[in-house]
């Protein structure tokens, strides 16, 4: 089901994408070599409960996973890239780790991912030697996304979307996997349309005010082919290769797109 949000909705939204963008943002500045991936799930449990949301994972039990997630946030490290499950790691000097983080607030749902390589702060420095490419697996998904929300506009269509990113994806050399992108959300985490993340421009479902979209590039250095871990959910490189992931849920407007889940 596509949902059209009205205003009151709209502001739900736009409350729920700030909890989101301010608890990455938490993270992030907390997160060094040493943090265990399981201290980040308890830190991001905490964070949602003193916003007064609710985490859209912890109870998700969809069809591919081995039951309810159980945690309040994933934590892909290097070669694992979607639905990373928190689990007993001590994260290392150079490790590329994604954070993918979705709540409720007010019944309306806002879902965003962030990816930084873990201390020390200079890529390529002593310690960190693979820095630099993950700093560019890191910095085409962000220019991706960019990309994917410049047209994130009132009449132009889906396919617009995955157009945009699919060519910075592409054009940067990189396989581009069509299992999983992004997704239409409001009252729930994932809902329609399917946003593929590469795609043909004008074709598709025409955007319209009032439609949140989750739109999230990835990509692996080598392959377009993912795994599954004993677990039912992490999902990883199939050759072991790094991987990158960035996210925002975004809302057609009658003008610029709004980004929602920055932190404000
Ligand atoms: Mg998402």
């Amino acid at each position: 089901m596509i949902e059209i949000l009205n205003a009151r909705q709209l502001e739900h939204a736009r409350s729920a994408g700030a909890i989101v963008g301010a608890t990455l943002q938490a993270l992030r500045e907390r997160v060094t070599a040493g943090v265990n991936l399981l201290e980040i799930d308890e830190w991001a449990r905490q964070l949602i409960v003193q916003a007064g949301a609710q985490s859209c994972y912890v109870d998700y039990a969809p069809s591919f996973g081995n039951g309810p997630f159980g945690h309040y946030i994933c934590t892909a490290v290097n070669d694992a890239v979607l639905h990373g499950m928190p689990h007993d790691y001590a994260l290392q000097p150079g490790d590329l780790l994604t954070l993918d983080l979705a709540v409720l607030k007010d019944g309306i749902a806002a879902d965003a991912a962030i990816s930084f390589v873990v201390g020390p702060e200079t890529p390529g420095a002593n310690g960190n030697p693979e820095a630099p490419e993950g700093a560019a697996l890191i910095a085409v998904t962000e220019r991706a996304l960019a990309a994917g929300i410049e047209v994130a506009r009132s009449g132009n269509r889906i396919g617009d979307i995955s157009h945009a990113i699919g060519t910075v994806l592409t054009d940067a050399g990189y396989l581009v996997n069509t299992e999983f992108g992004g997704h239409g959300i409001g009252t729930t985490m994932h809902g329609d349309p399917h946003v593929p993340n590469i795609g043909r421009p004008s074709r598709g479902y025409k955007l319209r005010p009032g439609l949140l979209l989750a739109l999230e590039p990835w990509v692996m250095a080598d392959t377009d082919v993912l795994i599954t871990d004993p677990d039912g959910w992490t999902l990883r490189s199939a050759t072991g290769c790094r991987t990158a992931h960035t996210e925002h849920t975004i809302a057609i407007t009658e003008g610029e797109p709004e980004i929602l889940t920055l932190p404000r």
